[in-house]
């Protein structure tokens, strides 16, 4: 069977019709409209339509929508979506109005989690955990490669809990972060909380801290480039160490992917499971940590899933 995919992101709308497995049989690529809803809407539905009249498909074909931000059930509008003229809007019951009934739609991170649990990086793992470590921080629950979803429509949204540990001891020895954790303010996070962990580990939040430990501006590729920034790279190491520690207890899923920028630095990948014992109900972790497969496909590929 084959599959639409659409990813709706802030600068351009990418669309591809996914075959039986998983191989891209068509890339459409069109720019987003940010000044009004309306053309935003139509972007997207003439996309699918156009990809729909191209390759034959019809109107049974499934068709799935990745979106920013979030869908709020109690109102069934749009919300937290960086394309602003999305919030408010009844995207989910437009675009079923207009494209028909197999329409599903999903927000970003959980597509990305999708997609590297069906046919990626975590492919052989029944319970994966997908984290997106870019502007902002999301993920989504991935169980034989269906996406969990509850009634408040926010499984997955990890990066709106607060950093574990961040005031006080972890336990009875001593923690070689808590002086460096004293260096850093509280930060408010836009959701209206404060010390979330997406304020800690976004690409701005990583900018923050280094700027804060090191007295002058960094990037954070800079900061996992340079040896000279290792106190802000092991600190960032320890500080998503303790994080997944609270989502593995929770969850204890088989696979961990990581997404989004930062992503790709693969220190990550040695240094984080060596730390997640200390903040872990388990004197040692199984739950792999794997960089992604599909990279910045992710989207698309995950919204064709859905
Ligand atoms: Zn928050």
């Amino acid at each position: 069977m084959r599959r639409i995919g659409v990813d709706l992101g802030g600068t351009k709308i990418e669309g591809v019709v996914l075959g039986a497995d998983g191989e891209i049989v068509a890339r459409e690529r069109v720019s987003s409209p940010s000044h009004s809803y309306g053309a935003l809407l139509q972007a997207v539905v003439d996309l699918v339509r156009g990809l729909r009249l191209d390759h034959k498909l019809d109107g049974t074909t499934p068709v799935g929508i990745g979106t920013p931000g979030a869908w709020q059930p109690s109102s069934r509008t749009m919300k937290n979506c960086n394309s602003t003229v999305l919030n408010g809007q009844p995207l989910f019951a437009d675009l079923r109005k207009n494209l028909g009934d197999h329409v599903r739609m999903a927000n970003d991170a959980d597509c990305f989690a999708l997609s590297e649990a069906v046919d990626g990086a975590a492919e052989s793992y029944a319970t994966v955990f997908g984290v997106i470590l870019g502007t902002g921080v999301g993920g989504g629950l991935v169980v034989n490669k269906s996406l969990l979803s509850g009634p408040n429509a926010i499984a997955g949204e990890w990066g709106h809990t607060p950093v574990p540990y961040l005031r006080h001891p972890v336990g009875r020895d001593v923690d070689p972060a808590a002086g460096l954790l004293k260096r850093l303010e509280d930060r408010l996070c836009y959701c209206g909380r404060y010390n979330c962990i997406e304020t800690f580990l976004s690409g701005p939040g990583l900018a923050r801290t280094a700027d804060a430990l090191l007295g002058k501006p960094c990037e954070p590729e800079a900061v996992f480039s340079d040896p000279a920034n290792a106190v802000v790279r092991d600190l960032y190491c320890d500080l998503l160490a303790r994080s997944l520690a609270q989502l593995i207890n929770v969850l204890d899923p088989a696979a961990v992917v990581l997404g989004g920028g930062l992503s790709q630095q693969s220190v990550l990948y040695e240094r984080v499971p060596q730390v997640l014992p200390r903040y872990l109900f388990s004197p040692d972790c199984h739950t792999r940590l794997l960089p992604p497969t599909h990279g910045d496909s992710s989207g698309v590929r995950g919204a064709a899933w859905l």
